[in-house]
């Protein structure tokens, strides 16, 4: 319940404006957010690599209206690849992207256009991209987009949501050599029509789809902070004998760093998804609905009112 409000407000522009301007918001933010500029993302990705992770990187912005503003987006992605380079930070970082901040919602040749730019500019960087999953009115045209990126880029890497009904399937689709696949639980506001409900039914979901994953020919990328799904993961690299050149765990930036250590020292390879830039919004939004224990995080910050 809880979780179905906080993600309607992070739809509506008004509560952004009252989150966006409370003087707590800054301390909150900072916990899940590199920071809003491009140094920012690579001081943060300088220290994780220096901690044995990879990284990948997201700018943040999503549900973009105009040509300008998506072009926009494809350049930050461009530098920041170049930086990357410049700095010897890839192959260990990559970068995640969002099609809709490439102009998927009015142009979708234009959102590949631009995507296939950044594919060839991390191909320049000797590194790759994943194209982040959005809510259910996009998958057809991701997974269609991401086809055709593969063709010149094969590594380009697709995310399934394991709170679709359909992704067992999809997970099967993709599950052949080479492709990169992150699974994830899922982060939108999505209708029984198209997605499992309660928590239970989404976990057994993902333990299915992982199933399909781990015991394909692809390359499986676990993004999950569950420690239920993590510990069933291992297992399953075990089984299937999958070593850290053939699977990875991933986490978001500021969830469970621990986890990402001790995995890490484990001899996993660790993935963090590192956002940076200015249109925090919707994507603290998300975290937030995810656990709305994370509201007493805003809570305290709003009681010290610094
Ligand atoms: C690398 C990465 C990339 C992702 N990309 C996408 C994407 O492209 N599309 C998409 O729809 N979703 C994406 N997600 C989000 C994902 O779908 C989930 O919403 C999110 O990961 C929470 O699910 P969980 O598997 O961690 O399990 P949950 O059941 O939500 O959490 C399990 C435990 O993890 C910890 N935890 C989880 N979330 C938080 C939080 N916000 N703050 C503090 N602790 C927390 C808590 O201990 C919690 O009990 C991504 C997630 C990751 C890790």
């Amino acid at each position: 319940m809880l979780r179905s409000v906080i993600l309607a407000a992070s739809r509506s522009s008004q509560v952004e404006r009252l989150v966006a301007t409370a003087p707590f918001t800054r301390d909150v933010v900072r916990r899940f957010v590199a920071g809003a500029g491009t140094d920012d993302a690579l001081r943060a990705t300088r220290a994780l690599v220096a901690d044995g992770q990879a990284v990948t990187l997201d700018y943040l912005g999503e549900d973009t209206t105009n040509p300008e503003q998506a072009n926009a987006t494809r350049d930050e992605y461009l530098t920041l690849l170049r930086l990357l380079s410049a700095a010897g930070l890839t192959p260990a970082a990559e970068v995640s992207v969002k099609l809709s901040a490439l102009g998927q919602l009015f142009d979708e040749q234009l959102a590949y256009d631009n995507a296939r730019a950044i594919c060839a500019a991390a191909d320049a960087a000797g590194t790759t991209v994943t194209l982040d999953m959005e809510d259910h009115t996009t998958t057809d045209s991701t997974l269609d987009v991401l086809a055709k990126l593969r063709k010149d880029y094969p590594s380009t890497g697709a995310v399934l949501q394991a709170y679709l009904r359909r992704t067992e399937s999809d997970c099967r689709e993709l599950s052949g050599a080479g492709s990169r696949v992150r699974l994830c639980k899922g982060a939108y506001k999505e209708p029984e029509s198209v997605a499992y409900q309660s928590a239970r039914e989404v976990d057994k979901s993902y333990v299915r789809c992982m199933n399909v994953l781990m015991s394909g020919d692809g390359y499986p990328m676990l993004a999950t902070h569950d420690p239920r799904l993590i510990a069933i993961g291992e297992d399953r690299a075990r089984w299937f004998d999958r070593g850290a050149d053939r699977f990875e765990f991933q986490m978001l930036y500021g969830i469970r760093p621990e986890e990402q250590q001790r995995l890490v020292g484990e001899g996993y390879t660790v993935r963090t998804y590192v956002p940076y830039g200015d249109q925090w919004y919707g994507y603290l939004m998300r975290r937030l609905a995810e656990r709305p224990a994370n509201l007493m995080f805003f809570g305290r910050a709003l009681v010290s009112k610094k």
